[in-house]
């Protein structure tokens, strides 16, 4: 009933001549791709020539961040307005390297999270615990409490996409067993079902990031309620994006 969703998070790489290079490689190798979505997230300045290269794919294209207002003197920040315009449908908010590394609060995430479904974008809240929460036994207090604030005040109606992130399993090559990630997608969808009701809850997709590769990628998407994969390092080659985009 869900889709997979297959999203590439391609972080402050590539430029705008790079991304053009990887868009084209990446198309060509999942042309045939229609029983799954894809998804890609390049920096800014690579939107709009990437939007053009992506016309009539089966690629749509995302932000990995954004401020929640329309415009304004808010210095090096892109609203939602941009993103629209260059031809996003998605963005990525609360990446565990805006919380991290940016500060970003769980009240902050939540304001983009609101503002970027009142304009039409759909965002992909990322939530996910420090290595040393999970070894105090925090994991599910921590990502109840990411959700719970994050989607405050979002409308049952309104449509979002969940990524898990375990903080110690990005880009340090240690992924989470598919069991271990099994057990907090089942959590946060009975957190969903608590916020939002039985029906919306199943229809929330629920994408797992943290090292996936093309080894480790249809162990993990065979979990039941893994929807898709949330992938840095390995999208940045085609070819490994694609083997992903492609598991089995
Ligand atoms: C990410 O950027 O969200 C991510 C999960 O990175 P990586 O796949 O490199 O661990």
């Amino acid at each position: 009933m869900r889709r997979f969703l297959i999203a590439g998070n391609w972080k402050m790489h590539k430029t705008v001549s790079e991304a053009i290079e990887l868009v084209r490689e990446l198309k060509n190798l999942v042309k045939d791709v229609s029983d799954r979505d894809i998804l890609i997230c390049p920096p800014f300045t690579a939107l709009y020539p990437v939007s053009k290269e992506l016309e009539g794919s089966n690629i749509t294209l995302g932000g990995q961040n954004m401020y929640f207002e329309e415009q304004g003197a808010f210095t090096g920040e892109i609203s939602p307005l941009m993103l629209k315009s260059v031809g996003c449908s998605y963005v990525i908010l609360g990446h565990s390297e805006r919380r991290h590394i940016f500060g970003e609060s769980d009240e902050l995430i939540n304001k983009k999270v609101l503002s970027s479904i009142n304009h039409g974008l759909i965002p992909i809240l990322c939530v996910g615990e420090l290595l040393e929460e999970r070894e105090n036994g925090k994991t599910k207090e921590v990502v109840e409490e990411q959700i719970r604030e994050g989607l405050k005040n979002v409308n049952k109606d309104a449509e979002f996409v969940i990524a898990y992130e375990p903080v110690w399993a990005i880009g340090t090559g240690k992924t989470a067993t598919p069991e271990l990630a099994e057990e907090v997608h089942l959590f946060i969808r009975e957190v969903l079902s608590d916020m939002f009701g039985n029906e919306k809850a199943s229809s929330v997709k629920i994408l797992y990031g943290g090292s996936v590769k093309p080894e480790n990628a249809a162990g993990l998407l065979k979990m039941e309620n893994i929807d898709g994969a949330l992938v840095g390092g390995a999208s940045l080659k085609a070819e490994s994006f694609a083997k992903i985009v492609k598991f089995d």
